[in-house]
This record gives C-alpha cells, sequence and structure tokens, in this order.
C-alpha cells in the first residue's frame, strides 16, 4: 500500500488495496476463499446461450451510446414489473459499463470542485475513489451495529452531514458490505432531507433481487423523490455474470442526459453482444429470481450458523451475499491482522471490512465473509472456522 509519486493528488490514498495480498495468500495457503465478493458458479445457460448467439449474429460492432434498444426496453420492463416505476426507455435509461461506471460517470457529471456527497460508511470501495476523481469531498455518516444485529445510523449524524456544499447522496442498498437494508422510516428521512436540502440522489440496486428479510425499497418513490433520483443497477450480481459489465441508469430524462455525457467519453459503449443477453436474463419468469433469492438465503443461513457456532457475533445480513462478524468475542481486536493470520489459522480467507471505512477504526473489529460459493466450500469453511476457535 505505499504511495505512488506518479499517481496524481486526487488519487493519493487509492493504490493496491488488500484484496490483491488477501487473494495471493489463499492461493499460496490453499485456503478456501470467502473474501472475493463474486459467485462461484456461471448464470443461467439461456443468457449465456443468448451472448453466443449474439456474437455469432454479428452483434460485434459498437452499440448505439445509450445501449441496444432492446436492452433499454427490457430495463424498463424489469422496473416496472418489480419496482412499479414506469421509464422511458428512450430517455430515461441508459446502459452503462457495469453499475461501477453509471457511479463514476454520475459523480463526473454532477457534481462541481469541492462539492459534498453524502454516503454511508462503509462504502463499496469504488466511491470514495469515483468522488476524488470528480474533485468532490466525500461526507461519510457511519452505520454502527445496533442491538438487534443489524447495522444503522444516527439520524442526527445524518442531518448534520448535509451542508450547502452538498451536492449528492450516494446510498447503496441492500448495502455491501454491511448486509444492511434500509428502512422504509430510513429511506423517509432520507428523502426528506435531500428534499429540503435539494440534493440529488444516487442510488446502488446491484443486489436488488437479493433481499431476504424485508422487501428492497426505492429512494426515487418516496415524496419528491423521483425528479431527484438517479437509480443505478447492473446483470452482473442478479444473473451472476460479473465479468459481463453490463449496468445501467435510469431517473428523469435531464438527469440521465448529463450522465451520458460524461459516460460517452468514459468507455463510450461496452458489452454489445452481452447487451442483448442481458434483456434476455431481464425477461425471464417471477420464478428465475424468486429462486436465486432463495437459494442465496439459504447460503446465508448455513454460513452465519457457522460463524456463530464458531464463536463470532454474527451480524445477519438482511440482504446481498456478505456476512458481516464481530471478532472481539474470540478475543481479536483488528480485522486487518485476523485476516492475514486467517489463512494459516484456519485455512479460510475473509476481508478485514475496515478496508471498506473512511476510517478504518469505525471498522476495525469487522469482517466480512462472502457466501455466493458451493454449499460443499460453505460448509468446509464453516467447519475449519469451528474447529480453529470453538
Ligand atoms: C459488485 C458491486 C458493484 C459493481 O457492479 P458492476 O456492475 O460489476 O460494475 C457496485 N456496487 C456494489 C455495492 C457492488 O457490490
Amino acid at each position: 500500500m505505499a504511495s505512488n509519486p506518479h499517481l496524481s493528488s486526487r488519487l493519493q490514498g487509492f493504490g493496491t488495496t488488500i484484496f490483491a495480498e488477501m487473494s495471493a495468500l489463499a492461493v499460496k495457503t490453499g485456503a478456501l476463499n470467502l473474501g472475493q465478493g463474486f459467485p462461484d458458479t456461471d448464470g443461467p445457460p439461456e443468457v449465456a446461450e443468448a451472448a453466443i448467439a449474439a456474437i455469432r449474429n454479428g452483434h460485434n460492432q459498437y452499440p448505439p451510446l445509450p445501449g441496444v434498444a432492446d436492452l433499454r426496453l427490457a430495463i424498463a420492463e424489469h422496473q416496472q414489473r418489480f419496482w412499479d416505476v414506469r421509464l422511458d426507455p428512450n430517455t430515461e435509461v441508459l446502459v452503462t459499463a457495469g453499475a461501477t461506471e453509471a457511479i463514476a460517470a454520475t459523480l463526473l457529471a454532477l457534481c462541481e470542485a469541492g462539492d459534498e456527497v453524502v454516503v454511508f460508511d462503509p462504502t463499496y470501495d469504488s466511491y470514495a475513489a469515483g468522488i476524488a476523481m470528480a474533485g468532490a469531498r466525500i461526507r461519510p455518516v457511519v452505520l454502527t451495529a445496533q442491538a438487534n444485529g443489524t447495522f444503522g445510523f444516527d439520524p442526527v449524524q445524518l442531518r448534520e452531514a448535509f451542508s450547502p456544499r452538498t451536492r449528492l447522496l450516494l446510498l447503496n442498498t441492500p448495502h455491501n458490505p454491511s448486509g444492511k437494508v434500509f428502512t422504509d422510516e430510513e429511506l423517509s428521512l432520507i428523502g426528506e432531507l435531500c428534499v429540503e436540502h435539494d440534493v440529488i440522489a444516487v442510488t446502488d440496486e446491484v443486489y436488488e433481487h437479493l433481499v431476504f428479510d424485508g422487501r428492497h425499497r426505492l429512494l426515487s418513490a418516496y415524496p419528491g423523490m423521483a425528479e431527484r433520483t438517479v437509480t443505478i443497477s447492473s446483470g452482473g450480481k442478479t444473473f451472476s455474470f460479473t465479468g459481463w459489465k453490463v449496468g445501467w441508469a435510469t431517473g428523469p430524462a435531464d438527469l440521465i442526459a448529463a450522465v451520458r455525457v460524461a459516460k460517452q467519453f468514459l468507455t463510450f459503449v461496452n458489452g454489445a453482444p452481452f447487451q442483448p443477453a442481458i434483456a434476455v436474463g431481464l425477461r425471464l419468469d417471477d420464478s428465475y429470481f424468486s429462486q436465486f433469492r432463495r437459494q442465496l438465503e439459504q447460503k446465508r443461513d448455513l454460513l452465519c450458523s457457522k460463524l456463530g457456532q464458531a464463536g463470532f457475533d454474527v451480524l445477519t445480513p438482511q440482504g446481498t451475499y456478505f456476512a458481516t462478524v464481530d471478532i472481539r468475542r474470540l478475543g481479536f481486536s483488528d480485522g486487518i491482522q485476523f485476516c492475514l493470520g486467517l489463512p494459516e489459522l484456519a485455512g479460510v480467507v475473509a476481508v478485514p471490512s475496515a478496508v471498506f471505512y473512511q476510517d478504518r477504526k469505525d471498522g476495525a473489529h469487522f469482517v466480512r465473509f462472502c457466501f455466493a460459493k458451493n454449499d460443499a466450500m460453505l460448509t468446509e469453511a464453516g467447519d475449519r472456522l469451528i474447529t480453529a476457535f470453538a
């Protein structure tokens, strides 16, 4: 994590993360890797076949800037089917190179240098870098473990995070790494504050189909929010094709047009044959989406039960495919040291949640495990942790 003298001042501190080190450690020790956040099996075969057919049928040149028309239509249909949102596929839908590009383009399009972006901390790792590249400043509101075993925030701190410099609020629900699903009450307050301070909301909903407890709610559905929210998602997590990088931003035409300007000069376009394939995915029966959720819910329950048996305090996630544990009950306090030693100690790799926090102290005692893995691996990893700690 040494600083690189070639790196611009905007990007100082965003060098190589601990992930590379952890993965190298996994390979070296032969440990089971529950660190990396992607599934170990591919998604629906009919979606894969659609991509192969698209390549064979000549969908290999630049697609249109806003995305292929049929995918934009499929995204609009999906938003209507699941979330009761009506969109004009021609003006209110933009296809991007994954959710990551949609987030970066939105930040670059909408922020002036010095503007502030309110986020809930910990954050997905691209947020702070995207905000920095846009010349804006991150204004974190820390999520803390509540008595009921979920993550929550102090409404007073959220209110205080808004200032005359606040341009955007960037919300991720279901939330990676915490597994939190923001509640109706929380989203109401967030919406009220955005309206009161004339702030635009950007929501990252890549885990929209992985809510196990409660239900997924769109911030754009709250009073006054439809006209000020850019809603972002992607096919990577929903269809278990994280390498395809087909994402989208939806929202009011004027905001989407602004995001399109920035997107045009980042990648212009991507994934010509994957775009029609993701359209096939978005049109799968409801049963695909419910089975996918049930399957991951079972994996959550399997891993969380083992983590509990190993003696951790488990913060059972309401959504996503990540579970967080508090390591203090096992006598540890530093998650980074704990994760560096874990392959040797237990033959398992996990990620220290501290790396997702603006101030690492806030997440020092949390460790994240990914459960989007086959049941045999989850069982074996869980049993190894039980043997090492229980
Ligand atoms: C995986 C992930 C992304 C990245 O999505 P892509 O479509 O692969 O760019 C964005 N946000 C969160 C919270 C994620 O977990």
